[in-house]
């Protein structure tokens, strides 16, 4: 079968490459972390399904580059209309493959996806200039340049938004496209192929491979054809994608997992500051940036945890296709053992689990419960590595000092979240925390001209505004003498 049905349409199981479906003898299960129903078989990549899709992206290159930033804008343009067009559909099928709720996909993320597309389109005709620099009478005029084929590696958490978010500056800059979604959420990839055919995209400029990592992604990311490699994972696969990427120097853009301080002072206001926390369990607690070490100022912090702990008993737990569901499933039975051993591990070394630490079985499946740690040891797994599940830990502290150490102690350095009711307070903190976002008094709003990315072991590189086409783009500075003119 090369379709699958789902929440109404068909859904094509096969690559999408050169404009083509093309399908794999290998294929690998797809199933709905809801209620493990079958969403497919899909066609699995080896090497030379991948090789495919990069000539059909080099092929395609040189007329994707000559059609300019104004010819490409057309297409991405209506790219991004038949995106908010297909929104219900998008949310559903999303929903179905990862879990996440669907109000959210409709409201939020499924609107941002077509946002991505349309912002990086707009920005590469209007923003894309520099004044031209004048040295000794030469002008230096900066252009960036389509560099070829760039790989983008996307996670299951948010699949289209994150996708988009490479894919939109990607294909403005000039460059064409070889996907290859996460394993566990190929659904949306699929149909927005479907869409760029519709877009009136030209064949090759956008490919998809389906495929496992350690293969089809392997794979990808050896590939000697390649101009950019742009991934969003973990820490431990940007290892081996940076290391395939050595060999034929290829520029990477990394976007990894945080570990993230949420820092309540003690002149915070606690409402929003609990508010602001129980939003950090968002996605099922799947969301890279969340704010997942709270560190609370001791005056305040029973009546924080008193706070805390009684909203969050008021989350709904269950199927994220009802429209009051706060929270959802884990997106797999790999992932929530993961999960699921964090805790069990904590608990052996006699962590104190304020709520949750345990699945929830009313519901089966893939629900764990949203969870905090109480004051686990420095140093430990809990507190250190990046979980991607429901459990957030909380510490103390009692001067600005020990706050900003424990905030800044990890490997990484993706965001924080900083509550406070003083000003001049909150910005002594600010200036002197590592990470690439900052939220004071609020959380994940984000202008897309603004910068994105994380220091230290978060990533390499920043996404949004001019920061993609840098990336994307080959810069170049031509210099131009005022002598030597014979018109
Ligand atoms: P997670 O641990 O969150 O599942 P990963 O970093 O393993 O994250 O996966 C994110 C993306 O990277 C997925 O698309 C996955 O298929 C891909 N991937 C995993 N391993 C590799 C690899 N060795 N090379 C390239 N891509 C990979």
């Amino acid at each position: 079968m090369d379709t699958v049905e789902i929440a109404g349409v068909l859904i094509d199981t096969r690559h999408y490459i050169d404009g083509h479906r093309v399908a794999s003898v290998e294929t690998f299960e797809n199933t709905s972390p809801i209620d493990g129903s079958f969403l497919g078989n899909f066609s699995r990549a080896g090497a030379s399904e991948v090789n495919a899709a990069v000539v059909a992206a080099k092929t395609a290159f040189p007329e994707w580059r000559e059609l300019g930033p104004r010819g490409r804008g057309d297409k991405l343009e209506k790219l991004a209309t038949l995106i908010e067009e297909n929104i219900e559909v998008l949310s559903q099928i999303e929903t179905l493959d990862n879990g996440s709720l669907l109000r959210s996909n409709r409201r939020g993320v499924m609107p941002r996806a077509a946002a991505n597309i349309r912002f990086f389109a707009d920005w590469a005709i209007k923003e894309l200039k520099h004044d031209a620099f004048e040295t000794r009478g030469h002008v230096n005029h900066i252009s960036w340049d389509p560099s070829g084929v760039a790989a983008l590696i996307t996670p299951w958490n948010a699949p289209l938004m994150l996708a988009t978010w490479k894919i939109g500056p990607a294909l403005a800059a000039g460059d064409t496209v070889v996907l290859k979604p996460a394993e566990w959420t190929p659904l949306t990839a699929s149909f927005f192929a479907d869409l760029t055919i519709k877009a009136g995209i030209p064949a090759g400029v956008f490919n998809v491979v389906f495929g496992i990592g350690t293969e089809a992604g392997a794979a990808l990311t050896q590939h000697p054809g390649l101009s950019r490699i742009s991934f969003t994972g973990s820490v431990p696969t940007a290892k081996k994608i940076a290391r395939a990427a050595a060999e034929n120097l290829t520029p990477v853009n990394f976007e990894l997992g945080g570990k993230s301080p949420f820092i309540v002072l003690g002149d915070a206001d606690l409402e929003l500051a609990t508010d602001l926390a129980v939003e950090q369990y968002d996605n099922a607690g799947q969301v890279c940036l969340s704010g997942t070490r709270i560190l609370v100022h001791e005056s305040i912090s029973n009546e924080f945890s008193r706070i805390f702990s009684e909203k969050t008993k008021k989350l709904i737990h269950g199927d994220p296709r009802n429209e009051s569901t706060n929270m959802g499933p884990q997106i797999h039975q790999d992932h929530f053992n993961r999960i699921a051993g964090f805790v069990a591990r904590a608990k052996d070394e006699g962590a104190n689990i304020v709520f949750g630490g345990s699945p929830n079985l009313e519901l089966g499946g893939l629900y764990f419960r949203p969870t905090l740690v109480m004051q686990p040891k420095n140093g430990s797994e809990i507190l250190t590595h990046e979980i991607f599940g429901p459990v957030l830990c909380m510490q103390t502290f009692s001067n600005d000092e020990e706050a900003l150490t424990m905030a800044n102690s990890t490997e990484f350095g993706l965001a924080a979240v900083v509550v406070s009711g003083n000003h001049e307070h909150a910005e002594k903190i600010t200036k002197n925390l590592v990470a690439g976002t900052i939220w004071v008094n609020c959380f994940f709003v984000r202008d897309l001209k603004a910068p994105f990315g994380g220091s230290k072991k978060s990533g390499i590189g920043r996404d949004g505004g001019t920061w993609s086409f840098d990336f994307y783009a080959d810069v170049k500075n031509t210099v131009i003498a005022p002598n030597g003119w014979k018109d």
